[in-house]
């Protein structure tokens, strides 16, 4: 057996296949589509984007600008092919979606050393026979018959099927002065662990009126079957009644306003993400919005009208791992029952839990640098955890880390400055300084263990 095998040619397991192959190793790249098709992909191309044509800012004092300069910093094939099917769409990085699965498709179609078949891997047990090592990128998509083969070597409760999750907003983009801190029926001597909104009345009923009429992304049926009977989207509680979310996530109950000595009129919760509360959760508020609708309507909460979003609210079929509790920071799958499959197995892309195509690719990229030290018996350098996808990496598979959700990558979740830098656009900088600083020193370091391709070292 000389060969990877990779599940799954999206965007994780087309990088991976690639980068895998440069470095001369021969890969089976297994796509069931389309003898198998999924609820949203339309092509049998490789690396099709299932959703919106952007990959977010290129703007390098970003954190979305950040991972796509690590990204060409290490050579990665579907960035550079981005790059050539840009459109023109301000300061993102948009694509020509068709052009861009062309292309990659085009580029593992010709590389003498990927072996493109297509089938369904129905178990890991068949797909790890013959190869010296597995990596498993089948996306939220994932087809019913692996993701419960899956299931049974990660744990049934380790494995999710939807993502139902609420938005995400960074706390230092809050109005500190309309929010006050306190847990419900406290007493004053306590500092509590929720930021709470306070609303009028008058602030209230508007915001019901706009999050009502507020556009909705279109469920598909396979999407609707069973989420809504587990959770059900703020905008569909108050569609029951003006005064339900009154009743639920937006309840007063137990709050004293410190400015007004008395309980508000509806009140939304938020919560800490993290240990050093750069992110907040809002309570309750799962979520069918679009993304700009998101932004727009929850900027209307009082304390929240400058809110920047972490990570947006999804409802839809999502499978992915408990990264935390499965993956290692090579995203190496350490379940113990894996050990029965006789070779390594890694998971990349939205399955290792992780959200967004440029994050997807670039866990593609870190799961093939993770074989190829494997099969060299050398330690994959670490990443550091200042450079973007370290951080998500740091986050996504840190054992402490509950109630996991995938995230984007996020200044929220990288450690803080050594220095407070008060000024937003300063501080911003100030991590894209630090993070690419760290890269430079990771990719001397992957110089040095020999897993960068010649045609990358200058
Ligand atoms: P994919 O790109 O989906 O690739 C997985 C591949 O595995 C597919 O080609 C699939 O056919 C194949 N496969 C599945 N099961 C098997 C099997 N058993 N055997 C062989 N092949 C198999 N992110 C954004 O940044 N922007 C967006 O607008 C966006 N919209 C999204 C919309 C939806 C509905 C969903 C579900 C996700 C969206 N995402 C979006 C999140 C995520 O970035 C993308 O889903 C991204 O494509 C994930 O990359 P991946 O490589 O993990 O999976």
């Amino acid at each position: 057996t000389d060969y990877v095998t990779i599940l799954g040619a999206g965007l994780a397991g087309s990088e991976a296949a690639l980068q895998v192959a440069d470095r001369g190793v021969r890969v089976r790249l297994v796509e069931m589509r389309p003898t198998v098709p999924t609820p949203v992909h339309t092509t049998d191309a490789c690396a099709e984007l299932v959703c919106s044509n952007s990959l977010k800012s290129m703007k390098p004092e970003s954190a979305a600008g950040m991972l796509k300069a690590e990204l060409d910093a290490l050579g990665s094939h579907l960035m550079a092919v981005a790059r050539e099917c840009a459109v023109p769409a301000g300061g993102a990085l948009a694509v020509d979606r068709a052009a861009f699965a062309r292309e990659v498709t085009a580029r593992i179609e010709k590389h003498p050393l990927i072996n493109l078949v297509r089938e369904e891997a129905p178990s890991l047990a068949e797909a790890a026979c013959g190869a010296r090592a597995l990596i498993v990128a089948t996306g939220p998509l994932t087809s019913d018959a692996l993701a419960a083969d899956l299931a049974a070597y990660a744990g049934g409760e380790h494995l999710a099927f939807y993502d139902a999750a609420a938005p995400i907003v960074m706390a230092d983009s809050l109005d500190t002065e309309r929010l006050f801190r306190q847990s419900r029926y406290e007493d004053g001597a306590e500092v509590g662990d929720y930021l709470n909104a306070p609303f009028t009345r008058e602030e209230y009923d508007h915001f019901i009126e706009e999050l009502i009429a507020a556009e909705r992304v279109i469920l598909r049926d396979f999407e609707t079957r069973d989420l809504f009977q587990a959770c059900q989207p703020i905008e569909e509680i108050a569609r029951k009644g003006h005064d339900a979310p009154r009743f639920g996530p937006l309840k007063p109950v137990g709050l004293t306003d410190p400015r007004t000595g008395r309980r508000p009129w509806a009140a939304l919760q938020l919560r800490a993400e993290d240990a050093h509360g750069s992110c907040h959760n809002l309570v309750g508020f799962q979520t069918n919005l679009t993304f700009p609708e998101q932004k727009r309507v929850f900027r209307l909460i009082p304390g929240l009208e400058q809110a920047e979003f972490a990570r947006y609210g999804v409802m839809h079929r999502n499978t992915f791992l408990d990264a935390p509790r499965l993956l290692d920071s090579n995203l190496h799958l350490t379940a113990p029952a894996a050990a029965s499959l006789g070779i390594p197995v890694f998971i990349a892309g939205q399955l290792s839990g992780t959200e967004g195509y440029c994050e997807a690719i670039r866990s593609g990229l870190h799961a093939a640098l993770a074989v190829l030290a494997t099969l060299a018996n050398t330690p994959l350098p670490p990443l550091p955890t200042e450079t973007a996808f370290g951080a998500l990496l740091s986050y996504a598979t840190n054992p402490e880390t509950v109630d996991y959700q995938p995230l984007h990558v996020n200044f929220g979740i990288m450690p803080p400055l050594a220095q407070r830098v008060r000024n937003k656009r300063d501080r911003y900088a100030a991590y894209a300084a630090r993070g690419a600083e760290a890269l430079v020193a990771y990719v001397r370091d992957l110089e040095q263990a020999g897993l960068m391709p010649a045609a990358h070292k200058d």
